[in-house]
C-alpha cells in the first residue's frame, strides 16, 4: 500500500494538531522506510515477479524485522515512547504508535498473505486486495481523499507555501501511485530498495508543509 499510509499520516494530524506532519509521515510509512534499507543491507529479501498480483509484481521472501506484526508494535512502541521523552504529548505519542501499527494492518489487506505475526512465525497474514487493480485505486483512492479532507480541515495554510507545498506532494504521491500500474515491473530488488529510499523525501517535506500551515480550531479551513 502506497497512498492508504500518507492518508493515515494526513488524517492523524486532527488527534495529535500539535504535531508535526513530517512526524506523523514518518511514523506512518516507518516500515517502509525501513525495509529498503534492509533489503539494501541483506536482512530482508524480495523477488520480482512480473504478474504475480494484478497490481504488485513483488514477492516479499521474508521481512521479519520491518513488517512483522510483533515488530511493527515494538516500532510503535518505540517511536511513541522517543516522541514523549522528546515532547511531553502522551496524545501525540499514543496517536504516533498507533500510525506505526497501522501500517502493518493496512499491507493486510492489500498483500498477499506474507506478513508474518512474528520473526519466524509460520503464520502469514494478508487478503490480496493487490489481486485487483480496481479495487486498489479505489480503497487507496477512497482513503488518501479523506485523509486529504481531515489535514485540510486540521489545518490552515499560513502563507502561500502551505497551499503550494501540499498540492505538490499530493499530485506527486498520486502519480507514484498510478505510475506503479503502468510502468514496466523493477529489473531487481536492489533497484527497487533504491526506489524505495527515496520515499524518505516526503518526511522532510511533510515538516515542510506543516511549518507553512497552522492548527485550526474552525472547522473547514480551506486549502
Ligand atoms: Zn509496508
Amino acid at each position: 500500500m502506497l497512498l492508504g499510509h500518507y492518508a493515515v499520516a494526513l488524517a492523524a494530524k486532527r488527534y495529535a494538531p500539535r504535531t508535526s506532519l513530517g512526524t506523523l509521515v514518518l511514523s506512518a510509512q516507518f516500515l517502509d522506510l525501513l525495509w529498503p534499507i534492509f533489503v539494501l543491507l541483506g536482512w530482508e529479501h524480495v523477488n520480482i515477479v512480473p504478474g504475480l498480483m494484478a497490481a504488485s509484481p513483488f514477492d516479499f521472501v521474508d521481512y521479519p524485522i520491518s513488517h512483522s506484526l510483533l515488530t511493527a508494535a515494538l516500532w510503535g512502541v518505540l517511536l511513541g515512547a522517543g516522541y514523549y521523552v522528546l515532547r511531553r504529548n502522551r496524545r501525540s505519542a499514543i496517536v504516533i504508535a498507533v500510525a506505526v501499527l497501522s501500517h502493518w494492518l493496512l499491507d493486510a489487506v492489500v498483500h498477499r498473505p506474507d506478513l508474518p505475526l512474528w520473526p519466524g512465525s509460520a503464520t502469514k497474514v494478508g487478503f490480496g486486495l493487490w489481486n485487483s487493480v480496481a479495487a486498489t485505486v479505489a480503497v487507496e483512492g477512497l482513503l488518501f481523499f479523506i485523509g486529504i479532507l481531515m489535514y485540510v480541515r486540521a489545518t490552515r495554510p499560513r502563507d502561500r507555501t502551505g497551499t503550494v507545498a501540499l498540492a505538490a506532494m499530493v499530485v506527486l504521491l498520486a502519480v507514484i501511485f498510478v505510475s506503479g500500474f503502468f510502468a514496466p515491473p523493477p529489473l531487481s530488488a536492489r533497484w527497487v530498495a533504491l526506489a524505495g529510499i527515496g520515499l524518505w523525501l516526503f518526511v522532510p517535506w511533510a515538516y515542510w508543509i506543516d511549518a507553512h500551515r497552522a492548527a485550526s480550531r474552525v472547522h473547514g479551513g480551506g486549502l
